[in-house]
């Protein structure tokens, strides 16, 4: 039998029964006859309360100490860790990142992962030890500082050391049993999908799916690594994420689940030009405020006036920035104002079978229409549908698309085992 890797995230190792517990599942996995690789992520909101911490004592902490203050999160787990695992009988040893091998660029705060030299690791696990790393941390190939992957980047850290270490299954254990229709925090009756292509995988995690991230699985799929979500809590299989070729079952799948996301705001720019140009100035602006958009629409131009009005949506932390930088345009761009708006959510359907099923865009707007809910903006890409709603009818906005496309389940399996959502 191979390697696998494991990735606990803070929820399922939030106390030290927690961290007796997952100890208990690792040994199991090494008892089975795997080598067992393990990441972990910090104890439950560590992160946030560092943070927090931070910026009390500084107004803008400077990112290479921020990363060295948060990298120590999961130091605390991966040692607790390992001497829980050694109490059970069971040969164990914990690794920093940079220990691990996982080299990086030098952007403090979202660093990415250049190379992984798991030469450690290899013979950890080669002497008959349990290795556990510490997630979301690697250290810069230029100066040597310990940087961190950005929030919740301990996934890419599993996906990256099971792809250099040749890993069977690069298994994340969360607390929810796998990746579903819908967020189960919002729609009880959400069902596990059982298996997902990455590209399905992929949309759902750009569109505010918080199971995976983007990164982690684009890094899989690029070293086509299989990723296993499923729970710590219960002993249930989970989602198999991998590729779709040759699997009739995936490709059949009208519609893989409906996400949503509230972590955007949108701002619209009133009364612009309608000539060649302009919308070329306004977002070369937004670029060179290094802010990401991601919806972008363009009135028709009111025949008596030849202005029109452009909209886009980006992530609300990034606004004041963005409006900042609209602003100093108006000396070379005539529009009439700005208008900044984060009460916002947007909806999205995603399914790769939705490319050769004329209809999904009618039921989906349907559904939305009978819960009485206002489109703002519309998006679509080959197998994803994207709407901007006013926040506050979001849950029901959500629930309202998963029945109409039949993804309701009759049980109510949708569980939560722990979490603050924070
Ligand atoms: N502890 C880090 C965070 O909370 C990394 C992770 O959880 O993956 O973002
Ligand atoms: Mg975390």
């Amino acid at each position: 039998m191979g390697l696998v890797v494991q990735k606990y995230g803070g929820s399922s190792v939030a106390d030290a029964e927690g961290i007796k517990r997952v100890a208990k599942r690792i040994v199991e996995a090494k008892k089975n006859g795997h080598q067992v690789v393990v990441v972990v992520s910090a104890m439950g909101d560590t992160t946030d309360e560092l943070i927090d911490l931070a910026e009390q004592v500084s107004p803008m902490p400077p990112g290479r100490e921020m990363d060295m203050l948060l990298t120590a999160g999961e130091r605390i787990s991966m040692a607790l860790l390992a001497m829980a695992i050694k109490s059970l009988g069971h040969e164990a040893q914990s690794f920093t990142g940079s220990q691990a091998g996982v080299i990086t660029d030098s952007s403090h705060g979202k660093a990415r992962i250049i190379d992984v030299t798991p030469g450690r690791i290899r013979t950890a696990v080669d002497e008959g030890n349990i290795a556990i790393v510490a997630g979301f941390q690697g250290v810069s190939q230029e100066k040597k500082d310990i940087t961190t992957l950005g929030r919740g980047g301990s996934d890419t850290t599993a996906v990256a050391l099971a792809a250099a270490l040749d890993a069977e299954v690069c298994e994340i254990y969360t607390d929810v049993d796998g990746v579903f229709t819908a967020d189960p925090r919002v729609v009880k009756k959400a069902r596990k999908i059982d298996h997902i292509g990455y590209e399905d995988m992929l949309e759902l995690a750009s569109s505010g799916s918080k199971v995976l991230l983007h990164r982690c699985v684009e890094y899989a799929r690029r070293y086509d690594i299989p990723i296993h979500v499923r729970s710590s809590f219960s002993g249930l299989q989970g989602t198999w994420v991998g590729r779709t070729q040759g699997n009739e079952a995936m490709e059949q799948a009208l519609i893989s689940g409906v996400a949503h996301d509230t972590s955007e705001a949108k701002i619209t720019v009133v009364g612009v030009p309608d000539k060649p140009g302009e919308a070329a100035a306004i977002f070369r602006a937004i670029a060179g405020a290094e802010v990401n958009i991601d919806m972008v629409v363009q009135n028709v131009s009111a025949a008596s006036t030849g202005l029109t009005d452009i909209s886009f949506t980006l992530p609300k932390a990034e606004g004041r920035k963005a409006i900042d930088a609209l602003e100093k345009l108006k000396a070379t761009v005539a529009f009439e104002s700005l208008r900044y708006d984060d009460q916002i959510a947007k909806i999205s359907l995603v399914g790769a079978g939705m490319k050769t099923n004329p209809g999904v865009t009618a039921t989906f707007f349907e559904a939305l229409s009978r819960a009485n809910v206002n489109i703002e903006l519309i998006s679509t890409s080959e197998i994803r549908i994207s709407v901007v709603t006013r926040a506050d009818d979001v849950n029901e906005a959500v629930r309202a698309v998963h029945t109409a496309f039949g993804l309701d389940s009759d049980s109510d399996e949708a569980v939560v085992y722990g979490g603050t959502g924070r």
